[in-house]
């Protein structure tokens, strides 16, 4: 990796890492800048996460260097945990003491003792996250780096510091950290790291759901989440700690008739999305809109596979995933159901006829997330053969140009009713009952089959003529 000494030092010569190293200086502490700063350095990633690790107390050097940054920042100690972080600028900076780590088979709980620097390297889960800077008077910015993590990171190669067997077991934790930094830096998971993981893949029993998820989430959030989707799954991790995709997998054959890949498909979608959106909701609904394939699926001798409502019995497994993922069970979780009932919806309106009522009824089913559908319907198209993309994607062109016109003319996208249920019973003097039901969704039916346009005049009349038809008496005219 070229980068000089010089660099390092320019790179240090920073108000808050000097203060630090005043301050360890003082105290005559050894004190080092470690792990992922460090390697984000070496990678070009600007960070405000600072890790500091000092031989001794990390909380006291702490408290010297918040003395020294005076009012300008603000300390918080743990002592339960031997840490304090300072708040300065747009800096988190984290003290800790070196730490020696040992480990009982059934805790991620450390047995935790005083230690030297390289026994704190050690506890570390990789090469690349092992690396520190010394901040001391004349070894300032001295690299420390007993694993050659400089080295994987130009390699780009995750790799366990000691037997790949002990770190998994000890901490089965970074089974999921190895895959997603895989998977946000695009590097490889070195083979016997690799080997590792599939041996120790039942350790992930042990963690808490939370943070599954939340590595889960970062996958889903990396720049090419398929790397890390297809790591969990090669190394048996997926199938623990999300069953419904694996079996997304494969492809069967009858009578020379073939069904895609759902697993494979499910990941380019994935993919697809990724490079239009950051939102993780959509993301999620991206990775979740086939989940209900394996239970549709059909054999049907005249029209081949079937995965009849794939979308309806998806929306309903949604919660059910959600809840067990510990993801929130609000209204996120309504917009990825939602997304996954509507999938098919724009392909099927293209494939039939664009019809004005169509378009609104689509409309008024997604309602704000229209967008988001739509984004996700043309990241659904997996084709491989160019000219049937181009064909889709221009159909879509149109699809999205007639929902625009159809908006800016109906305005059924967040739909109000132009004369309301409250309104009606007060006209014919009505409690809550079915007619005042039927009237309210023949206006909404009238509107979105483009009999009436959704203006409150044309609604009136348009109930009064219903009502007759019911032989209601209103008590009032407007
Ligand atoms: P990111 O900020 O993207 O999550 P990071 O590496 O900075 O990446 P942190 O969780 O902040 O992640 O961890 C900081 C450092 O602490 C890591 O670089 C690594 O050295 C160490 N570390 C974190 N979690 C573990 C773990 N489970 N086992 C061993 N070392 C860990």
């Amino acid at each position: 990796m070229e980068i000089s000494q010089e660099k390092i030092l320019a790179h240090l010569d920073k108000k808050i890492f000097r203060l630090i190293s005043e301050a360890a200086d003082e105290m005559g502490v050894a004190c080092y800048l470690i792990g992922g700063y460090v390697r984000d350095f070496f990678l070009y990633r600007p960070s405000n996460d600072i890790d500091v690790v000092a031989v001794g107390q990390g909380i006291e050097l702490a408290k010297a260097v918040g003395e020294k940054l005076g009012k300008r920042s603000r300390i918080s100690v743990f002592k339960n945990f031997g840490t304090a972080q300072i708040k300065y600028k747009e800096y988190e900076i984290e003290f800790v003491g070196a730490r020696k780590e040992s480990y009982r088979l059934d805790s991620r709980k450390p047995i935790v003792e005083d230690g030297t620097l390289e026994d704190d390297q050690k506890r570390r889960d990789f090469t690349i996250n092992a690396m520190a800077f010394c901040l001391n008077g004349e070894r300032y910015g001295e690299l420390l780096d007993p694993f050659h993590g400089l080295q994987d990171l130009e390699d780009l190669i995750i790799r366990t510091p000691l037997d790949p067997d002990i770190t998994f077991s000890d901490d089965p934790l970074r089974m999921m950290r190895a895959v997603r930094f895989a998977s946000q830096l695009g590097f490889d998971i070195y083979p016997d790291t690799f080997d590792a993981i599939r041996r120790n893949r039942d350790r992930i029993g042990i963690l808490s759901m939370e943070r599954v998820t939340d590595e889960l989430n970062k996958i889903i959030l990396s720049p090419k989440p398929s790397v890390g989707f297809i790591l969990l799954e090669r190394t048996g991790l997926l199938d623990i700690i999300f069953p419904e995709l694996t079996a997304l997998k494969g492809a069967e054959t009858k009578d020379g008739i073939g069904h895609k890949d759902n697993f494979y498909h499910t990941l380019m979608v994935l993919d697809n999305i990724t490079r239009q959106t950051d939102n993780l909701w959509l993301r999620w609904s991206a990775l979740l809109h086939d989940i209900a394939k394996p239970a549709t699926k059909r054999w049907d001798p005249r029209l081949g596979w079937t995965f009849h409502n794939h979308n309806y019995i998806g929306e309903k497994m949604v919660p059910k995933i959600f809840r067990r993922m510990k993801l929130p069970q609000n209204e996120k979780m309504k917009y990825v159901q939602k997304l996954v009932s509507l999938h098919m919806r724009p392909m099927q309106l293209v494939e039939e006829e664009v019809t004005d009522s169509a378009v609104r009824r689509l409309l008024f089913d997604a309602g704000d997330d229209i967008d988001d559908l739509m984004t996700l319907c043309e990241a659904d198209i997996t084709s491989k053969n160019p000219e049937k993309v181009r064909r889709f994607l221009n159909n879509f062109k149109i699809v999205r140009r007639k929902l625009q016109e159809i908006e800016e003319k109906d305005k059924v996208r967040n739909f109000q009713p132009p004369v309301d249920g409250n309104e009606i019973m007060e006209i014919f003097g009505l409690p809550q009952c079915r007619e005042i039901g039927l009237l309210k969704s023949a206006i909404k039916e009238a509107i979105l089959e483009g009999e009436i346009p959704n203006e409150r005049e044309a609604a009136f009349q348009f109930m009064l003529k219903k009502a007759e038809e019911m032989s209601l008496t209103p008590l009032k005219r407007e």
